[in-house]
């Protein structure tokens, strides 16, 4: 075993070797643009690209012309977001999306009301991070023209309702884009019986490379149209110009193809992997609670919070571990993980929150490691902490009244 050990696999995820393997020939040999029409270079590039758009929408079962590259899934949230409202601005300027979205649709969300242009409706989670379907349907006016509602969430791994909410959407005509970047390659998307009109995704999330993701925008039932926010050469159907970047695409493909034929393989493996260390920590150190959806949850996902102890001082104790934290301590504001706060889980708690993220990487031996150093680390901090020490001699900690500095 390899220290330091990587489990932050929501972060981004190693690439897997197989697919480097096939992006080295389109660097130095077979680097021709795929838009040079007229050559033996250009056609080559233009085939393998063309390979790779059919394996992309092979895995999210979509028609390969319905895929436009994008440099990542933040592009295509902006994509998807200001497109839609550049095209159908003059049917209505509402959208509605959750609170526990990715930064990168919240802030493009934000941006837009901030300026004024859109109206928001923010949909509340329930505890256990879960958007409510009929919810979306009540928050739905007139003036609605997309709705906004991720997949899985990145910090806390639940899997919403997609389906339903797409159901509510054709109902409703309305829009439903999908920020599907936590689930793609990782649980079965089938963008027809989920009735996702726009989505996105990328593939340093998936075991392919950094700088290429997607947004699939759905060709019939309904034509979805969008304005490009990048002017240009008119590449992708003139909805996102630039050169394309031929190796990392055939990377994002293969990672597709891979994802697929082992989504089921690797799938048991995490889930096995996950669970064993889910129980071992949980049985091991009292008052620790699990965030997120018990049951449904990504397979590689697990968020606990381990009262009493600071996120950041567990994560410093365990160096040779990479993990995420819920607590944002490097920013000015001092502001907990605002999924954890939308879940109803206090500032405390938030702050002692810990996200591993499990990979198609990570084998048993490393699960070993991180529940014998989590449990030494918690032991020890808690050891060290006064708070700790009262609740356990029973003091209500709520009722203590705290000298003023
Ligand atoms: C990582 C992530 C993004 C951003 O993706 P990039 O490709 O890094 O731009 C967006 N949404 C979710 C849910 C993510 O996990």
């Amino acid at each position: 075993m390899k220290l330091p050990i990587f489990l932050d696999n929501h972060s981004t995820s190693a690439m897997d070797p197989r697919v480097l393997e096939t992006m080295l020939p389109y660097f130095v040999e077979k680097f021709g643009n795929a838009a040079s029409r007229n050559h033996a270079f250009g056609w080559a590039a233009e085939e393998a690209v063309e390979n790779a758009r059919k394996q992309i929408a092979k895995l999210i079962k979509a028609d390969p012309k319905e895929i436009v590259f994008m440099s990542g899934a933040t592009e295509s949230d902006n994509l998807a977001i200001k497109g839609v409202l550049e095209m159908y601005g003059e049917k209505g300027t509402h959208i509605i999306t959750s609170s526990t979205e990715h930064r990168a649709v919240l802030d493009t969300i934000k941006a837009l009301e901030g300026k004024g242009k859109i109206t928001v409706t923010y949909l509340a989670v329930d505890k256990f991070g879960m958007v409510n379907p009929e919810d979306v349907r009540a928050a739905i006016t007139e003036k609605t023209i997309l709705i906004s509602v991720m997949l899985a969430n990145n910090e806390i791994g639940t899997i919403n309702p997609v389906k339903e909410i797409g159901k509510i959407a054709k109902e409703k005509g309305v829009l439903f884009h999908c920020d599907a970047t936590q689930g793609v390659g990782k649980i079965p998307v089938d963008v027809q019986e989920m009735g996702i009109d726009l989505m996105s995704f990328s593939a340093h999330k998936m075991y392919g490379p950094k700088g290429i993701g997607a947004l699939y925008v759905r060709k019939k039932n309904p034509r979805v149209r969008i304005v490009a926010q990048m002017d240009g050469g008119g590449h992708e159907r003139g909805m996102r110009s630039g050169t394309l970047p031929v190796p990392l695409i055939v990377g994002f493909g293969k990672a597709c193809e891979l994802c697929e034929q082992e989504m089921a393989t690797d799938t048991a493996r995490l889930i096995t992997m996950r669970d064993r260390l889910e129980a071992s920590l949980m049985k091991a150190l009292e008052e620790s609670y699990l965030n997120g959806h018990p049951i449904n949850r990504l397979p590689g996902n697990l968020n606990i919070s381990f009262a009493y102890v600071e996120g950041e001082s567990l994560l410093m104790g365990m160096k040779d571990i990479a993990l995420s934290s819920g607590s944002a301590c490097t920013s000015a504001t001092l502001e907990p993980s605002y999924v954890l706060r939308a879940l109803g889980v206090g500032t405390e708690l938030a702050h002692s929150s810990i996200r591993f993220g499990l990979g198609r990487f990570n084998t048993d031996d490393e699960i070993d490691y991180t529940i014998k150093k989590v449990i030494e680390v918690v032991t020890k901090l808690r050891d060290m902490s006064p708070l700790y020490e009262m609740a356990k001699e029973g003091v209500d900690l709520k009722s203590v009244q705290w000298a003023a500095h």
